[in-house]
């Protein structure tokens, strides 16, 4: 099994000519729900690989709640772990987009932000059973750090997606991690320089091997990933395709990643399987219906 303990959100999309300045209402044209988060995506997309997956994380006891359970549960992610807290709503991003393509985001945490050492304690349980965590910034950073350490003790290998970018990372945490996964922002943020494009994504992995993570892989896009290990540097290209909505596409890496590696695949042949999954993701709208099932995943990578 593989865990991902993370975020579960739900996001209501607004689509309007302009943004609305502050005191203004404006009619909006389309409006539209999906489940999100970035740790539902990064569930949902394992699971769609056909890989076994448990969420552990926190709803609030609200319609959203549910229908984020359930969305999780069609996919095939396991969900018995998914606490419903009574005392918050479940985590909501209110966004709206206009005519040329430009948002506005409200994040609300809600249970996200409520996830703590009980959580913690739920998912040291499955650790036993588990090939890998999968962790990610979007609750709070005290849970993070406790999980990684968890896994760690029983040896079982924890993925990281720093994402939304930090600049503020405990350092305990980079010794936790097998493997981290930062796109170009979100390693600028973590190494103080500004990384674009392959030369400065090398440089930014050997930083943050020396940070004492054993594996960085730096994400860039349309581009591909340059990753680090511990006897190599190397270039894993993007698939060409035509991208319509890059939105999930990391999340898509991080699922297609972690399911290679939970088959026993090499982490060169991890990087290629996470790089496939991105890029079909970036071929249709949306965070969670992108993601490609094992079907279409093979078939494109067969071609
Ligand atoms: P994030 O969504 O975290 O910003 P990226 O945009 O770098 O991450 O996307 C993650 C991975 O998905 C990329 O490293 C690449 O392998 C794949 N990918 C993303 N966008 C495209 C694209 N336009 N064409 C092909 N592959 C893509």
């Amino acid at each position: 099994t593989v865990i991902v303990f993370g975020s579960i959100n739900i996001d209501l999309v607004a689509t309007v000519s302009r943004l609305p300045l502050p005191g203004e209402t404006l009619l909006g044209r389309d409006f539209f729900q999906a489940p999100g988060g970035k740790g539902a995506n990064q569930a949902v997309a394992l699971a769609r690989l056909g890989i076994p997956t448990q969420m552990v994380g926190r709803i609030g006891a609200d319609n959203f709640g549910a229908e984020l359970v359930k969305s999780l549960q069609a996919s095939g992610v396991q969900t018995e772990n998914v606490f419903v807290d009574q005392t918050v709503s479940s985590g909501v991003a209110a966004i709206a987009v206009d005519d040329a393509g430009e948002n506005q985001i409200i994040v609300i945490p809600g249970a996200n932000g409520c996830v703590n050492q009980d959580d913690v304690e739920r998912l040291s349980r499955l650790l036993p059973q588990a090939s890998a965590l999968l962790l990610q910034f979007e609750i709070p950073m005290s849970a993070v750090v406790a999980a990684a350490r968890a896994a760690t003790e029983v040896g079982v290998r924890v993925i990281l997606d720093p994402a939304p970018a930090q600049s503020h990372v405990p350092d305990e945490l980079y010794q936790l991690v097998d493997i981290i996964t930062p796109n170009e922002l979100e390693a600028s943020q973590l190494v103080g320089f500004s990384v674009t494009g392959a030369e400065s994504a090398k440089k930014a992995a050997l930083q943050l091997r020396q940070r004492g993570v054993k594996n960085a892989i730096v994400k860039l896009g349309a581009q591909g990933v340059v990753c680090a290990t511990s006897n190599e540097t190397f270039f894993v290209p993007a698939f060409p395709v035509d991208a319509v909505d890059t939105v999930a596409a990391g999340d898509a890496f991080n699922g297609g990643l972690a399911a290679a590696l939970s088959e026993g695949l090499s982490l060169h042949q991890a990087a290629i399987w996470g790089a496939a999954a991105g890029a079909l993701a970036a071929t249709k709208p949306g965070a969670q219906p992108s993601l490609p099932d094992r079907t279409t995943f093979d078939a494109f990578l067969k071609e």
